[in-house]
């Protein structure tokens, strides 16, 4: 459970990016978090990822005040969190196979476990014979997607997209939504920050609204 209790983000010059925020989103929820540019979306994902505090307010995940959080602790819940961002960030150093399998790698995983998982997400994904190319030559939608398993492969509890289908053309959009919603339906909390109208309203569910800072609708 997700709770944002009157939340404030104020940066100097008193911008309100986030100005008096309150909801709960429930385990298991699919949210959209929407509004105009400069509106708070990624300030709010930013938060929940604890890249930043809130300048007042409280944010409890699973009744945890993850302002207080410190040091290992910060790195220990975010591995619990898996982040996709519109611009990939994938690592061009390395090959396609080798990104979706950082997140494991990093916590010390089996090799034999982890080639068994990561072979089926690319799979999954339809880039089978395509795992020892550099994610430089996909396509923005092929990118999105390893992106994505990436985020995916150690089964986080939530999930945040910051936009995750700006860059992208319609159909691979919507194989990239496609994705996120078949993670919630396996269980996963997604919360999807866009302003692409067309794809909330294809999906319906739950719509939060921003605007200058102000939740206009939950
Ligand atoms: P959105 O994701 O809806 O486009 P943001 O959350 O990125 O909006 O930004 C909300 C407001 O906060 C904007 O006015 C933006 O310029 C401002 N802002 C975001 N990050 C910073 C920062 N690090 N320093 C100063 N202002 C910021």
């Amino acid at each position: 459970m997700i709770k944002f209790k009157h939340v404030y983000k104020i940066y100097e010059k008193d911008i309100r990016a986030l100005d008096d925020i309150s909801f709960e989103i429930c385990d298991g929820e699919l949210v959209f978090i929407t509004g105009p540019s400069g509106a708070g979306k990624s300030t709010i994902l930013n938060l929940l990822y604890r890249e930043d505090v809130p300048t007042m307010g409280t944010i409890l995940v699973n009744d945890t005040d993850i302002s207080h959080l410190r040091g290992g602790k910060i790195s220990k819940y975010r591995r619990s969190i898996g982040f996709v961002f519109q611009d990939f960030k994938l690592l061009f150093d390395r090959c396609v196979f080798d990104n979706i399998a950082l997140p494991l790698e990093v916590v010390g995983t089996n090799r034999q476990y982890i080639k068994r998982v990561v072979l089926e997400y690319i799979k999954k994904i339809g880039l089978s014979g395509k795992e020892k190319l550099n994610p430089w030559h996909l396509s923005g939608g092929e990118k999105q997607k390893v992106a994505i398993a990436r985020a995916l492969i150690t089964s986080p509890s939530l999930i945040l997209a910051d936009e995750p289908t700006g860059n992208l053309d319609d159909f691979s959009a919507w194989e990239v939504i496609t994705m996120l919603l078949d993670a919630n339906k396996a269980g996963t909390t997604v919360i999807i920050a866009t302003h692409n109208k067309e794809i909330i309203s294809r999906v319906g569910g739950r719509v939060i609204k921003l605007d200058k800072g102000r939740l206009i609708h939950q």
